[in-house]
C-alpha cells in the first residue's frame, strides 16, 4: 500500500464505523496559551473534552499535522538520529465523545490493524496500565480483559503511570491508556530475543504505533483525582510509523513519505543515502528530509520564522537542516528551500494550503537560509578569533559561556560549535554552555511566570453564547471564575453564560467595559466591575478584571449586566473593516499573491503584514488609498451571513486567511459581493461610510517576502491631518505668511547657502589681512623668527590654517597664537621643521606647558601642536610664557 492509499483506508474504515471526518487544525495553535503548536491529534477537540463546546458529532477521526518541538513534548534533539520520530508528523486518530469506550476502541483498532492493514499478529504486543498506588488509579483490569480475549495473556505488556497514564495538562481530563507496539525485526533476530522484551526500550525496531487513550478522571489543582462524568476515547497513531510497518520497511525514511525528498537531496549532493559510508550524511539527509515539513507546513499555516517564540522554534528548526547540510552534504549555498516543490505535489491532494502558497513558502525559506549562511560565516570568523586566542594562551577548552554567545547571537547550534573545535584541535565546555543555557531559561520562566487558582464554579451552563455581532449589553450569570497571578499583579478571570465581549481574536483586540451587578450602584449594595481585556482560552470568553476582592460578588451576583465601550469598539470596527477594504485594494494595485500574514487592530490603528516581494512604492499606496477611500465614500452596507457551509463559502469565491482555523460553518462579511467578500470572525461597522477616511502612516519589511502597512482611520486620521497641519502652520507663522511656503523655504535654503560663502570669503580675507600684519610685527633674531600674538579668529582650525601658511612665507618661523573661541582659549604652537630637527625643541611639550595658564590641556606633533582651556584670563600670561622662552 502506498502512504496514500494507508491514510485513506484509516479515514475510510472509521467512516464506516459512523465517524465524522474532519480537516486538521492548523500546525501553530490559536487560542490556546499552553500551546505554540499542534502537538496531538486530541489539541483541537480540547473545548469537547473540558465541556467547554459541543463536538459536531460523537465520533470523529482525521490526520493531524502535529509538530513536537518544543514544551511537554520536545522530539527535536532525536530526529535524524533515530529512525521513527519526527519533528512534524501526521497523527492519524479516532474521537469518542461521551460515545463509545474501552471495548469498541480496542476491538478496532486491532479489526484495522489487522484486517484491513493485515499487519501480522505475532509481531504486535499491546500495553495495559498497572495502576497507581499514589494516586490510588487501580490496575485497568477492563482494557487487560478485552486484549486477553483479542490478543492473549502473553502479549500483553504492564505499563507505569509515565508510559501509560495521560494526562492533558497540570489539570483537566486524564486516563490510563493501551499502546500498540510492532516488532519489525528479522525472523532471525525475533527467533534470539522476544519483542515482548524490547517494547518500550527505544529499540529502533520495536516501535509504539498506536496509543488508546481511556479519559475518565479529571485531575483538580491540588493533585486529586475525580472522576469524569461521561469517558471518552482519544486515540493517536503515528502515520509514519505504521507506513513504515505496513510497508516492510526498518526506517520511517525508507518508506514513500519521506523517499521523494531523500532522492532529490542525494542528486543535489551526489551522495547516497544508507550507503553507509559516511553515517553523518545519512543523518543530514534524515534531518533535512524531516524539517522542510516541520518549516514549509509551519509558514503555510501563518508561522513565519522570526527571533521570538514560535517563530524562533521554527528558524532554529530551519537552521538546524542548513547546517546540516552545510557541514555534511557540502551545501555552501542555499538549497533547503528547493525541497517545497517536492512536498506541495506530494501533499497537494492531503494538506492543500501547501500547493497554493508554494511560491511564497520557497521565498521565505530561501531568504532565510541567505541570511543563515551569512551568520554562520560571520560566526565562523568569531570562533577562529575565539581558537587563535585561547591557543595562544595554551588553553584547548572554548568557555561555556562562549558557546552559548555564538549559538544566542550568531545562531550557531552547539554541535556545530564542538565539531569546529574538534576539528581545531578544541574542546568545549560543555557544562558551562548547560549553565549558561539554565541560567537563560530560567530568566524566560520567569519572566512567564503566571500561577492560576482552579476555577471556581458559580453555577451550570452550557458553553458560552457570544451576542456581540448584535449587542452592546446583555443580562448574564457569571458561569466561573478564577484567580491569576502575573508580574504585574493580581487579575480575576470571569467567565459569563453570554456576552457581548468580543474576545481577541484574529488580530482585533478584545472588548473593554462593565459588568454591573445588582444596576452597579454602590448605594444600593450594586457593584461595577471594570473589564479591562476580553480574551478566548479555547472556545472560553475570558473577561479580565484587575478590580480588588471580586470573590465575595461573583460568587452571589445573580444576573448581571454585560456592557461594552461602545464608543471603543466603534473604532475598532472602522479599522476592522477599513482591513477588509484595504485587502482588497491591495490585491487589485499590487496583485493576487497578496496575502493576509498577520494583522493586529485596535482603538488607534491597524497594522497589517502581507506577503509581497517589493517595496510598495509611494505611488501604488497612493492608488490603494484612494480606491479604501472610494470605496467608504460609497458607503457599501455590511452583508453578514452566519452559519454559511465552509465548502459554500469557498465555493461562493470567500477570501480565507491560510492557518487561521474554521470551523464547519463560517460568518462571511461581505461589503458588495464583488468587491470585499471574506470569511471573518470580527466586528465590523455597519456601513462603509461610518469609517470617515483612510489614510496609510507606515510601509516597511517584516520579513523575507512580507510587507507591514500601518494606517489609521475616522477620528485618528483627523487627528493625524490636524498635527501636520499644525506644523505647516507653524513653519508659515515663523516665515510671516508668505503666499508660497515651499518657494519661500526654498529661498531660505538658497539665501543660507551664499551667506555661508560670503563667510568664508570673509574669514579667508580676514586672514590674509592678519598675515600681513602678523608679519610686519615680527621679531626677527638670527637663527628663527618668532611671532607670538593674540589674534582674533573664528575657530580653531584657524589657527591651523594661518600657522601653515605663515610657514610658506617666512622661513624659520617659531609662532605661538592665543585666540579666544567661542569664550574658551584656544592656544597654538608651530616650530619649522628644520629648527625641530636642529634643536630638539617640541611643540607639543611646550603646548602643554603653556597651556597650564589657561587650565587646560593638549598636544600634537614636534613642529605643530594645540590646546584647549577653560580660563580664558590666562591667555596673556601663556603668551608671555612663550615669549621667555625662545
Ligand atoms: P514515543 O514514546 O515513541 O515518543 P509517545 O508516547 O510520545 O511516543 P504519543 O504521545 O502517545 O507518543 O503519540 C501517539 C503516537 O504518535 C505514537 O504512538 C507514535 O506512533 C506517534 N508519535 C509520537 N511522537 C512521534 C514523533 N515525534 N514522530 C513520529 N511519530 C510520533
Ligand atoms: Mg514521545
Amino acid at each position: 500500500m502506498t502512504s496514500h492509499q494507508i491514510r485513506q483506508a484509516f479515514l475510510d474504515f472509521f467512516r464506516s464505523k459512523q465517524h465524522l471526518i474532519v480537516p486538521s487544525a492548523p500546525l501553530v495553535a490559536k487560542n490556546d496559551p499552553t500551546l505554540m503548536f499542534n502537538n496531538s491529534g486530541m489539541a483541537q477537540f480540547k473545548d469537547f473534552f473540558l465541556g467547554n463546546g459541543t463536538p459536531p458529532s460523537r465520533r470523529i477521526a482525521d490526520t493531524q499535522k502535529c509538530l513536537r518541538v518544543s514544551g511537554k513534548h520536545n522530539d527535536l534533539e532525536d530526529v535524524g538520529f533515530d529512525t521513527y520520530h519526527h519533528t512534524m508528523f501526521e497523527m492519524l486518530g479516532n474521537w469518542s465523545f461521551g460515545d463509545y469506550f474501552k471495548k469498541e476502541a480496542i476491538a478496532w483498532a486491532w479489526e484495522l490493524l489487522t484486517e484491513v492493514y493485515k499487519l501480522p499478529k505475532d509481531r504486535l504486543y499491546v500495553s495495559v496500565f498497572e495502576g497507581d498506588a499514589s494516586d490510588g488509579v487501580p490496575f485497568d483490569q477492563e482494557a487487560w480483559d478485552l486484549w486477553k480475549g483479542i490478543v492473549g495473556e502473553d502479549r500483553i505488556i504492564l505499563g507505569n503511570k509515565k508510559d501509560n497514564f495521560w494526562e492533558m495538562g497540570d489539570t483537566g481530563p486524564c486516563g490510563p491508556c493501551s499502546e500498540i507496539h510492532v516488532d519489525l525485526r528479522s525472523a532471525a533476530e525475533v527467533a534470539e530475543v522476544s519483542g515482548k522484551l524490547l517494547v518500550n526500550n527505544d529499540h529502533p525496531q520495536v516501535v509504539e504505533i498506536w496509543n488508546l487513550v481511556f479519559m475518565q478522571f479529571e485531575r483538580k489543582a491540588d493533585g486529586s483525582l475525580i472522576p469524569l462524568p461521561a469517558t471518552h476515547v482519544d486515540t493517536g497513531m503515528g502515520f509514519e510509523r505504521l507506513c513504515m510497518a505496513i510497508q516492510q520497511k526498518t526506517s520511517n525514511y525508507d518508506t514513500d513519505v519521506f523517499q521523494n525528498t531523500i532522492q532529490v537531496l542525494e542528486t543535489l549532493s551526489g551522495k547516497r543515502y544508507g550507503s553507509g559510508e559516511e553515517p553523518f550524511a545519512d543523518i543530514a539527509m534524515r534531518v533535512i528530509s524531516d524539517h522542510i515539513r516541520a518549516v514549509a507546513f509551519a509558514i503555510t499555516d501563518g508561522q513565519l520564522p522570526s527571533n521570538v517564540k514560535a517563530g524562533y522554534v521554527i528558524r532554529r528548526i530551519l537552521r538546524r537542516a542548513v547546517r546540516y547540510g552545510y557541514s555534511y552534504l557540502g551545501f555552501q549555498e542555499p538549497f533547503f528551500y528547493k525541497l517545497v516543490a517536492v512536498l506541495a505535489d506530494q501533499f497537494k491532494d492531503v494538506f492543500t494550503e501547501l500547493k497554493a502558497q508554494e511560491e511564497f513558502v520557497a521565498k521565505v525559506i530561501l531568504e532565510e537560509e541567505r541570511s543563515f549562511l551569512r551568520t554562520l560565516e560571520s560566526g565562523l570568523k568569531r570562533l577562529d578569533v575565539i581558537t587563535a586566542t585561547l591557543k595562544s594562551k595554551g588553553i584547548n577548552t572554548i568557555p561555556g559561556d562562549e558557546v552559548f554567545e555564538l549559538s544566542d547571537t550568531f545562531g550557531f547550534p552547539v554541535d556545530l560549535t564542538a565539531l569546529i573545535a574538534r576539528e581545531k584541535g578544541l574542546l568545549i565546555d560543555e557544562a558551562g554552555f548547560q549553565d549558561a543555557l539554565a541560567e537563560q531559561k530560567k530568566r524566560s520562566r520567569q519572566d512567564a511566570a503566571k500561577e492560576a487558582t482552579d476555577w471556581i464554579e458559580v453555577r451550570e451552563a452550557d458553553g458560552v453564547e457570544f451576542l456581540g455581532y448584535d449587542f452592546e449589553e446583555t443580562h448574564s450569570h457569571i458561569v466561573k471564575y478564577r484567580k491569576v497571578k502575573t508580574k504585574t499583579g493580581e487579575e480575576y478571570h470571569i467567565v459569563l453564560d453570554r456576552t457581548p465581549f468580543y474576545a481577541e481574536m484574529g488580530g482585533q483586540v478584545g472588548d473593554t467595559g462593565v459588568l454591573l451587578v445588582n444596576g452597579g450602584d454602590k448605594e444600593n449594595g450594586g457593584r461595577k466591575i471594570n473589564i479591562v481585556d476580553t480574551k478566548k482560552e479555547n472556545d472560553l470568553f475570558v473577561h479580565i478584571s484587575r478590580d480588588k476582592q471580586l470573590d465575595e460578588v461573583l460568587q452571589d451576583a445573580g444576573i448581571v449586566t454585560a456592557r461594552i465601550d461602545k464608543y471603543r469598539r466603534a473604532k475598532i470596527e472602522s479599522n476592522h473593516s477599513a482591513t477588509h477594504l484595504m485587502l482588497s485594494a491591495m490585491r487589485e494595485v499590487l496583485g493576487s499573491h497578496v496575502g493576509q500574514k498577520g494583522s493586529f487592530l485596535n482603538d488607534e490603528v491597524l497594522r497589517f503584514d502581507f506577503s509581497h516581494f517589493t517595496k510598495v512604492t509611494d505611488e501604488e499606496l497612493s492608488k490603494i488609498e484612494d480606491r479604501v477611500n472610494e470605496k467608504i465614500r460609497e458607503n457599501i452596507a455590511l452583508e453578514e451571513r452566519r452559519n454559511v457551509p465552509i465548502q459554500q463559502a469557498l465555493n461562493e469565491g470567500a477570501t480565507a486567511t491560510f492557518g487561521e482555523k474554521y470551523g464547519d460553518f463560517v460568518r462571511l462579511i461581505i461589503f458588495d459581493p464583488t468587491y470585499s467578500f471574506e470569511l471573518c470572525g470580527g466586528t465590523h461597522v455597519p456601513s462603509t461610510g461610518q469609517i470617515g477616511v483612510f489614510k496609510f502612516t507606515s510601509e516597511g519589511s517584516v520579513s523575507a517576502g512580507v510587507r507591514r502597512v500601518e494606517a489609521v482611520t475616522g477620528e485618528k486620521a483627523l487627528e493625524l491631518m490636524r498635527a501636520q497641519e499644525a506644523v505647516l502652520n507653524k513653519i508659515k507663522d515663523l516665515l510671516k505668511n508668505p503666499t508660497d511656503l515651499v518657494k519661500a523655504v526654498e529661498g531660505l535654503l538658497d539665501e543660507r547657502t551664499a551667506l555661508q560663502k560670503k563667510i568664508t570669503n570673509l574669514e579667508n580675507e580676514k586672514i590674509q589681512s592678519l598675515k600681513a600684519a602678523l608679519i610686519e610685527n615680527m621679531e626677527t633674531h638670527r637663527t628663527f623668527n618668532l611671532i607670538v600674538e593674540k589674534v582674533s579668529v573664528p575657530s580653531a582650525d584657524s589657527l591651523k590654517q594661518l600657522s601653515y601658511e605663515l610657514r610658506d612665507q617666512v622661513e624659520n618661523l617659531i609662532a605661538v597664537f592665543g585666540a579666544e573661541i567661542a569664550g574658551k582659549p584656544q592656544l597654538s604652537v608651530f616650530i619649522a621643521e628644520n629648527i625641530v630637527q636642529e634643536t630638539g625643541l617640541n611643540a607639543g611639550k611646550i603646548v602643554k606647558e603653556l597651556a597650564q595658564e589657561i587650565r587646560g590641556g593638549g598636544g600634537g606633533q614636534p613642529f605643530f601642536a594645540t590646546a584647549g582651556g577653560s580660563d580664558a584670563s590666562g591667555l596673556d600670561n601663556a603668551l608671555e610664557k612663550a615669549k621667555g622662552l625662545f
